[in-house]
């Protein structure tokens, strides 16, 4: 969930070893592991409701951003059986 909305849906193996939404795979990669001195951190803040953006919700925090993310809103679609992204570069996503 962003900003009020599923943008990843999916087993959860699948979607923790193959993140297909940017916000998905910055989560994982936050999260702490053994004794890192660094957390990373997704920049930025979530949008108020009465403040989102024109486009992609999470375009103004999102390391894949281009430049229809800012005209548009992806829809929640299915990426393969089972798994659904709301992200228009949804197979650049590491
Ligand atoms: S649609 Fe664009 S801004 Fe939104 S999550 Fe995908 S790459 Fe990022």
């Amino acid at each position: 969930m962003y900003a009020g909305e599923i943008v990843e849906e999916g087993p959860v193996a699948e979607v923790f070893a193959r993140p297909r939404h940017p916000y998905t795979a910055a989560l994982i990669a936050s999260a702490p592991e053994g004794v890192s001195a660094h957390l990373a951190a997704i920049p930025g803040t979530v949008p108020l409701p009465d403040a989102l953006p024109i486009g992609c919700n999470f375009a103004p925090r999102c390391a894949c951003v281009a430049a229809p993310c800012h005209t548009a809103k992806p829809a929640l679609a299915e990426v393969s059986p089972g798994r659904a992204s709301r992200c228009f570069r949804w197979k650049e996503v590491a």
